[in-house]
């Protein structure tokens, strides 16, 4: 038997990579990029953000 491991960590990292997008605070303007449900702005952390597309 073989033992064979140690990779999966590699598609974590990029899930989150592909996840991060790009959000604009309601209250600051300030834009910033981040992934997940709640998010808060890094400048005044408020919980006002808005999804902005950019391709
Ligand atoms: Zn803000």
């Amino acid at each position: 038997m073989c033992s064979v491991g140690g990779e999966t960590y590699d598609f974590d990292i990029k899930e989150l990579d592909a996840d991060a997008k790009y959000y604009k605070c309601g209250d600051c303007g300030n834009e910033f990029k981040g992934f997940g449900r709640k998010l808060k702005c890094p400048a005044c952390h408020s919980a006002r953000v808005s999804k902005v597309s950019e391709e």
